[in-house]
């Protein structure tokens, strides 16, 4: 059977899911594939293993979609507090505390109500495949893959695993990091795989839930504390938490065959002495990293969005905020094509939007990579550098917020100065 659309997304994803959701607001017709089946939320299972800190930018944009209130209906855990330090070791260590390289970034000084909300995937995912289907002319059509692509002249074919086929103007690859319809359309990456890996577990703790993440930086990689809601009555006084301990894979294997107890040892001895105690163990579950980028955005009648675009360094969590700026950009071109009474797939406008888009993605990929570099070695000056770097953080607060405004989302713009600097930076053009 063949049904005809306006624009296929392939992928409901968070990304598709709010694409799919905004572009069936601005009345196009609008068929969302996914070759799984619909999230289902049980509030008396564990959380989801996947969680994203979402900033106060991609809060606004979930907003605009409807899509926020339901989220906050469900389960998210919002933080005020990011307090980030060096944890690397060296002879005077036990001679220094460790405040002077500690940065705290509170929300009350960058004049917010909060930095963001740490909310589990399918949490979002749920909250967005409602709004989609909410709109009278969005279909979804879960619990089917592609299987093949006819990128044509006059419009695109897309074939599904079921045998159905869905003709349309525009279709959209918003099927994440291994993009299927990136493969079918031709559109190649460049790729470079991180020696780190990350491993995130699902824990209970002693004590209420709390407002602030942690992040230590240790040569071997990041560790990051993220706090979730409450574990209700079944657990009295024990709170969730996401914890995610970047590492060798070596290192990372190690852990993972541990049993619940030694690994909650290995984490008591891993992570800094004054976050809350673990309790339990749900799951863990170990991601290789990878910074991707897709050579082209677009490639005749495909166009890519998200983790179908571009994968970055997890370690700031800014994944999805940047799929989200993606979706939010191409519908903007979209509704022009549409608007110019052109086709919806008009080089033209695909264009506009990876020229917005690809710089702000390399910008926030390099940044990431900075990071990683800097932090994840021992030599003795690079170590001073960053402790410098923090020590300067510490010391210019009204250039550091600026910066964390940005990088929160809750200024859409980076400082024009900081823009300038960022834009000189070797190899960003070959990203
Ligand atoms: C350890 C870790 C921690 C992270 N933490 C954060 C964070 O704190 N904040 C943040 O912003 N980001 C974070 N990220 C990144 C974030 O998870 C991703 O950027 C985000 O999930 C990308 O969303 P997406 O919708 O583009 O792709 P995905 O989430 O990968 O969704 C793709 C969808 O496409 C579907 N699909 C795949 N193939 C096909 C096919 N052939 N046909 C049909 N459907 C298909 C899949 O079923 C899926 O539903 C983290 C990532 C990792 C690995």
């Amino acid at each position: 059977m063949t049904q005809a659309f306006d624009i296929v997304v392939v992928g409901a994803g968070m990304v598709g899911a709010a694409l799919a959701t905004g572009l069936g607001q601005n009345g196009f017709r609008v068929a969302l594939v996914d070759k799984q089946t619909a999230p289902r939320y049980d509030p008396e299972a564990p959380p989801d293993i996947r969680v994203s800190a979402l900033s106060a930018g991609s809060e606004r944009y979930l907003q605009q979609l409807g899509a926020w209130p339901e989220i906050m209906a469900l389960r998210a855990t919002v933080y005020r507090r990011l307090a980030v330090w060096d944890e690397t070791r060296h002879p005077l260590s036990a001679l220094i505390p460790r405040k002077p390289t500690e940065v705290v970034f509170d929300a009350t000084l960058l004049a917010a109500s909060h930095l963001g909300h740490i909310v589990e995937n399918r949490i979002t995912q749920q909250a967005l495949w409602q709004c989609a289907a909410n709109q009278p002319s969005v279909t979804l059509m879960p619990g089917t893959g592609v299987t093949a692509l006819n990128n044509g002249d006059d419009r695109a074919t897309v074939t599904l695993e079921n045998g159905d086929t869905l003709s349309c103007q525009l279709v959209i690859g918003a099927d994440g990091g291994q993009s299927r319809l990136r493969e079918l359309a031709g559109i190649g990456v460049t790729r470079d795989q991180y020696a780190q890996q990350a491993m995130v577990i699902s824990a209970r703790y002693g004590g209420p839930v709390e407002d602030i993440t942690w992040q230590a930086f240790h040569p071997s990689g990041p560790r990051a504390f993220l706090p979730l809601h409450s574990a209700g009555p079944a657990h009295p006084g024990e709170s969730w938490a996401s914890l995610v301990w970047y590492d060798s894979p070596e290192e990372l294997a190690r852990l993972k065959a541990l049993d619940n107890e030694a690994l909650i040892l290995a984490i008591q001895r891993g992570f800094p002495d004054d976050l809350p105690r673990l309790t339990h163990i749900d799951t863990r579950a170990s991601f290789p990293i990878a910074r991707q980028h897709a050579k082209h955005y677009h490639n005749g009648r495909v166009v890519l969005v998200g983790d179908a675009a571009h994968t970055i360094n997890p370690l700031a969590g800014q994944g999805v905020n940047l799929g989200f700026q993606d979706a939010a950009c191409l519908q903007t071109m979209i509704r022009e094509a549409h608007r110019a009474g052109g086709d919806l797939a008009h080089p033209l406008w695909l264009a506009r939007y990876e020229q917005q888009r690809r710089p702000a993605n390399r910008r926030m990929m390099l940044a990431m990579d900075a990071f990683y570099h800097l932090f994840s070695n021992r030599i003795p000056p690079v170590h001073l550098l960053r402790n410098l770097g923090l020590g300067a953080a510490r010391a210019l607060p009204f250039a550091r917020n600026r910066v964390a405004r940005y990088a929160m989302g809750i200024d859409e713009e980076l400082p024009a100065m900081l823009k300038q600097i960022t834009a000189r930076l070797p190899g960003l053009k070959q990203l």
